[in-house]
């Protein structure tokens, strides 16, 4: 990586209660020589990771005043807040996810009034158009594939124009804007119930509550042979500060390219837990797009990086994390 843009600098991580946001504040702190400013709209005892070395706000950064009173002073700014969660809320909650447009909107506008340098946004594999993922045994999504625009409905059309607007932002005003587009990404301290999890989490709930319970079944969105592709909260985060760090203004994925049909991300599992469990189908339930992997010649070409954690190798760490978040709280619904 070259010299890191941030070295002994005000960083603003937004959305740092939340799953990415906790890894990377967790990463910058751990490099040392910066000075981090967190930011989430959830009250500080409900973030995933909080550390007191930061500077920690809680913040609701729909409006542009404390949009302004998060920027303050920070040459660099993360910007990962939005109103976002799994295939089951982002299909539900069309517009909720649409507004986080104002979260885009107000940060990009503070960032550029108070003199930030760089401005990361994190897109994601949502804004590919849906004709290029119809079929189980996808061809990967390069990032040109995002045109002509046929993205997610709400979720993925708010990231378009956000990407399209960091892009304009920099054209117009100079502000120096880095745009990742994330490819579903998973791993320790995240959303693994409540109804914003992902596949991932989901999954590893769902084999242990089997497991747990003594009752040998799972329900499984869909018929099960949807593809996608899954990438480690640690591979996400380092993809995403070599990306900030360069000179690369064009959206690039930062995903992994190993495809996975859901049967077989349950067999995984199911392989981590020691269970063999009867699958039950509910083909009403949300699904998303059939098939959906990452190209990744262009980053590779263009930053030299590559995921490098297999998915049997982050699913068992995922899964003995969200075990042990089980085992607690069933624990002390016991006492
Ligand atoms: P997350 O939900 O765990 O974190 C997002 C955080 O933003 C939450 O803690 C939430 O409280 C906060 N937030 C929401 N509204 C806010 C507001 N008005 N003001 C301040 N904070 C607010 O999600 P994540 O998985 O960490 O995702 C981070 C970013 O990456 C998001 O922009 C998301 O759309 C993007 N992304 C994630 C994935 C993925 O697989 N996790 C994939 C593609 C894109």
């Amino acid at each position: 990586m070259s010299e890191s843009p941030e070295k002994d600098r005000l960083v603003l991580v937004t959305g740092a209660g939340g799953f990415i946001g906790g890894h990377l504040v967790a990463a910058l702190l751990r490099d040392g020589h910066v000075a981090v400013r967190a930011v989430d709209i959830k009250p500080l005892d409900q973030w995933y990771q909080r550390f007191s070395e930061a500077d920690n706000r809680v913040l609701d950064l729909r409006e542009l005043g404390p949009c302004r009173e998060a920027a303050k002073g920070a040459a660099t700014i993360y910007n990962l807040a939005a109103d976002m969660g799994g295939m089951g809320f982002i299909e539900t909650h069309k517009a909720e996810c649409m507004l986080s447009v104002l979260i885009n909107t107000h940060m990009l506008t503070a960032a550029r009034d108070l003199g930030c340098e760089r401005f990361f946004f994190a897109s994601s594999a949502c804004v590919y158009a849906a004709d290029k993922q119809t079929e189980a045994a996808v061809t990967a999504l390069k990032e040109a594939d995002a045109y002509p625009a046929m993205p997610e409905d709400g979720y993925g059309w708010e990231k378009l124009f956000s990407e399209r607007m960091c892009r304009h932002f920099l054209e117009d005003y100079g502000l120096t804007t880095r745009v990742a587009r994330y490819h579903n990404v998973y791993g320790p301290w995240g959303t693994w119930d409540g109804g914003r999890e992902k596949a991932p989490a989901a999954i590893c709930r769902k084999v242990i509550e089997a497991k747990l319970s003594g009752r040998h079944e799972i329900e499984i969105w869909g018929d099960g042979e949807q593809t996608r592709s899954f990438l480690y909260i640690d591979d996400c985060i380092e993809g995403t500060r070599v990306l900030f760090a360069s000179d690369v203004a064009e959206p690039l994925n930062i995903g992994s390219d190993q495809l996975v049909s859901i049967n077989e991300l349950v067999s995984i599992v199911e392989a981590i837990a020691g269970v063999r469990l009867k699958r039950n189908y509910d083909l009403e339930a949300p699904k998303g797009v059939r098939g959906r992997n990452s190209d990744n010649t262009l980053v590779k070409r263009k930053l030299g990086w590559a995921p490098s954690i297999r998915l049997e190798q982050g699913m068992e760490l995922t899964y003995r994390w969200i075990y042990d978040r089980m085992l607690a709280r069933r624990n002390s619904a016991a006492e």
